[in-house]
């Protein structure tokens, strides 16, 4: 938890000194509560009272970054048990399961096929995460041979999965540059993996029931193996739940230092790609950092993506695109000219519907600060005069076409002939749903 600025006044000199450029210790432990100065800007502090700062100061959940370069991730540091509190920062990663035992030429059309997986939503880029090798081949020449090929083919990080301390080091060893993440710390190995992942400054998960989360965490930090990811294994989904909760409420609640890390589960389910989809969704919700999946069909991959992107932004701040005049196709002057919000979701599922109709329009898009239609319209942030003024805007749309005519949203209807006379435009009421634009659209076009 963020230290408050009466925390942070406990362990000041209290004299009010004005060295530090500020007329009170109070004063200056709300600036720094609010990072707006550092501690060191204070000459009197003690030692002690600099350690008490800088432990409590620490994040609750270690942020732990893995693999590098573009696509590298960066796991934890977050603050809140529930997003509306504040928001959730790092969005967990997804990962497909790849096996060893696969032949080169499988193993590389099957990471070439991960990578190719990513979706444009709402303005954005969804892909997945890492490469999960798994070692089913038991032969450690292999996993460290199908590891180089994985990393040699792909730009994602890579998750070594084994329980071989022996097989992990050749793989890790083949790949170490690019910061894979070590899964394979359990109760039985953990003397040498831990080792294996503190030699080569290398993330490593430890995997035990939540009981012994504690207890092996703290052994694999005392042999030197400080980023770690826990995963929680025993027993089935609603199991698994109620332990990354409590996990999580110890992290922020209690300050439980020893397993102040990000989760990782491992969701995989073959016989049941609909139940793994599921599942994974909740430990997106509930609190996995990692989740490894086996499918990649898109209908899986989407909605799991989907379903992360939904959690992880931020409640406060709703998607937004650029108000302005977009383009659907080439239009020129002769085409429909549309208007909606700067809400992304109303504005990609207009901006679909414009694309499907395939009637090149111009799509006017009007800053109601990220609100749907009609909520807009409530808030007064949707007007007929904000409209009437981009409509007629020198350098703007009426410039780009030869026939004044608006389409507005079927929801707003009652503002026609309000607008019309105010703009001096024709205006058209549009479907009410966006689904029922490529009818209309075709239908104007005839
Ligand atoms: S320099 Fe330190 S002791 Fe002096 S006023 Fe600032 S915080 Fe207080």
């Amino acid at each position: 938890m963020a230290l408050t600025a009466l925390d942070i006044f406990k362990n000041l000199p209290k004299t009010n000194c004005k060295e530090c450029g500020v007329p009170t210790c109070l004063a200056f432990a709300m600036q720094l509560a609010g990072k707006k100065v550092e501690l060191d800007k204070c000459p009197h502090v003690t030692q002690e009272a600099k350690n008490a700062l800088e432990s409590a100061s620490t994040p609750p959940i270690k942020l732990i970054t893995i693999g590098d370069g573009e696509k590298k991730i960066e796991l934890g540091n977050e603050t809140v048990l529930f997003r509306h509190e504040e928001t959730f920062y790092h969005e967990p990663g997804i990962a497909v399961l790849v096996s060893d035992s696969l032949d080169k030429a499988d193993l590389v059309e099957k990471v070439k096929t991960i990578n190719s997986k990513s979706y444009e939503r709402v303005g954005f880029t969804l892909y997945v995460n890492f490469v999960a090798l798994s070692n089913d081949s038991g032969d450690s020449a292999a996993f460290a041979d199908a590891a180089e090929t994985a990393q040699n083919n792909s730009q994602l990080p890579i998750i070594l999965m084994t329980d071989d301390p022996a097989s992990m080091k050749a793989a890790a060893e083949k790949i170490k540059e690019k910061k894979p993440l070590l899964y394979g710390i359990t109760a039985d190995n953990i003397d040498s993996m831990a080792v294996v992942a503190a030699e080569m400054n290398l993330p490593a998960v430890i995997s035990a029931p939540l009981d012994d989360l504690p207890e092996l965490s703290q052994k694999a930090q005392d042999l030197g193996a400080g980023d770690l990811i826990l995963e929680p294994v025993a027993g089935g989904m609603s199991k698994k739940l109620e332990d990354l909760t409590r996990l999580r409420r110890a992290q922020l609640k209690k300050n439980l230092r020893v397993v102040g890390f990000p989760f990782l589960v491992n969701a995989v389910d073959k016989d049941d790609p609909y139940m793994e989809i599921n599942r994974a969704a909740c430990y997106v919700a509930k609190y996995a950092s990692i989740v490894i999946i086996s499918g990649m069909e898109d209908w899986q991959l989407l909605s799991l993506l989907t379903v992360r992107q939904n959690i992880y932004t931020d409640p406060q701040k709703p998607v937004q695109v650029k108000p302005g005049v977009w383009t659907v196709g080439d239009p020129g002057p002769d085409s429909p000219v549309l208007v909606t919000t700067n809400f992304s979701l109303t504005y990609y599922t207009v901006e679909g519907e414009v694309s499907s109709s395939r009637v090149p329009s111009y799509i006017l898009v009007i800053d109601t600060e990220g609100t749907s239609v009609l909520t807009a319209w409530a808030a007064e942030k949707f007007t007929v005069e904000m409209i009437a003024d981009i409509l007629n805007q020198d350098g703007g749309i009426k410039e780009k076409v030869s026939r004044r005519r608006v389409i507005i949203p079927g929801l707003v209807a009652v503002m026609t002939a309000k607008l019309k006379d105010e703009s001096g435009w024709d205006v058209i009421v549009g479907p009410r749903e966006a689904m029922g634009i490529p009818k209309f659209l075709k239908s104007l076009a005839v």
